[in-house]
């Protein structure tokens, strides 16, 4: 293996002793083979709205792969159709996702508007695999709300042209003071949080850090 970044050693012993599972690769051309170890022939898999999985060719291995993929990006689909496939996530044997930040604690955090991504992290696949950027990796979780809110959050609305504050002036509207504070508007991609710390079911999440930047 590579060698591991101090920060990064660090959160993989914290994540393994929270009960998740933790690994490393250098480059982003590495991800699909290291989350290819992790699936099965056949799996049915799922993902969350991720630009870390599509930039690192693992949307490409579900669909070229041997697994039943729940692809929600299939064109044509109708809003209906799209929340079908959430709801059918719910029950994938594997879920896939990147995490907002992941603190040396251990820790992962999550914001989500439509929330279908945080709901199937907490609870519902068999196997939940996070690719995770370094860039990702926080002190704590004061930091990681701070990067949600400074980074993540106005980026993510930007791409998806979310009428927000933050799309127009790359910050959230509500920086200090809390961590739900932010904007008033209908368009809001934070509306439920989640904090996953140690796990009751053994190596369920599995995070993959990436030793380059990808994602958000
Ligand atoms: S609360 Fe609103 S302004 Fe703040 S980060 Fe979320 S979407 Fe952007």
């Amino acid at each position: 293996m590579a060698d591991i970044p101090a920060n990064v050693k660090t959160a993989i012993t914290a994540l393994k002793r929270n009960n998740m599972y933790a690994t490393y690769v250098a480059t982003a051309a590495e991800v699909p083979a290291a989350v290819k170890a992790l699936l099965n022939e056949g799996d049915t898999v799922a993902v969350g709205g991720s630009v870390t999985l599509e930039q690192t060719g693992v949307l490409d291995l579900l669909r070229n792969g041997d697994y039943r993929f729940l692809d929600r990006y299939t064109e044509g689909l109708t809003r209906d159709e799209t929340e079908d496939i959430f709801r059918q996530s719910f029950f994938a044997d594997v879920y896939l996702s990147s995490s907002n930040a992941v603190t040396l604690h251990g820790e992962l955090y999550n914001v989500d508007g439509n929330s279908n991504r945080i709901a199937a992290i907490a609870y519902g696949p068999k196997s939940v695999i996070l690719v995770v950027g370094v860039q990702k990796l926080v002190p704590d979780l004061e930091s990681a709300v701070e990067r949600v809110k400074t980074t993540a959050a106005p980026k993510n609305a930007a791409r998806l042209s979310c009428d927000t504050f933050c799309a127009k002036n790359g910050t959230c509207a509500g920086t200090e003071g809390g961590m739900t504070l932010g904007c008033g508007t209908d368009a809001r991609i934070c509306c439920n949080y989640l904090v996953s710390a140690k796990q009751r079911r053994k190596d369920r999440i599995k995070v993959i850090f990436v030793g380059e930047p990808v994602g958000y």
